[in-house]
């Protein structure tokens, strides 16, 4: 995990984990299809949330995939990283 903003500045860094969030839709996400393949199609999206040594905060959100890889929704294809606030840059 690199923060995006110190990728931008080419500035060395350390990130750090501080924790993740999820949606909380329920019902039932497993199901098996013709060929008794048992498929995860979760609803909810996760989003850890991430800092960097140079005070920037981003955050990671994706869906977790599903298992079965013929499938469309397998792997964590809507992975998406968000900048929540910078402070003040160096230039
Ligand atoms: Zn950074
Ligand atoms: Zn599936």
């Amino acid at each position: 995990m690199r923060c995006p903003t110190c990728i931008k500045n080419a500035a060395t860094h350390k990130v750090f984990d501080n924790g993740s969030s999820t949606t909380m839709l329920g019902g039932t996400f497993k199901h098996w299809d013709e060929k008794d393949r048992e498929h995860h199609h979760y609803p909810n999206t996760i989003t850890d949330h991430y800092s960097c040594s140079n005070g920037h905060r981003f955050s990671r959100k994706y869906r977790r995939g599903c298992p079965q890889s013929v499938c469309d929704s397998g792997e964590d294809r809507s992975v998406e990283i968000t900048t929540i606030t910078t402070t003040t840059e160096k230039t």
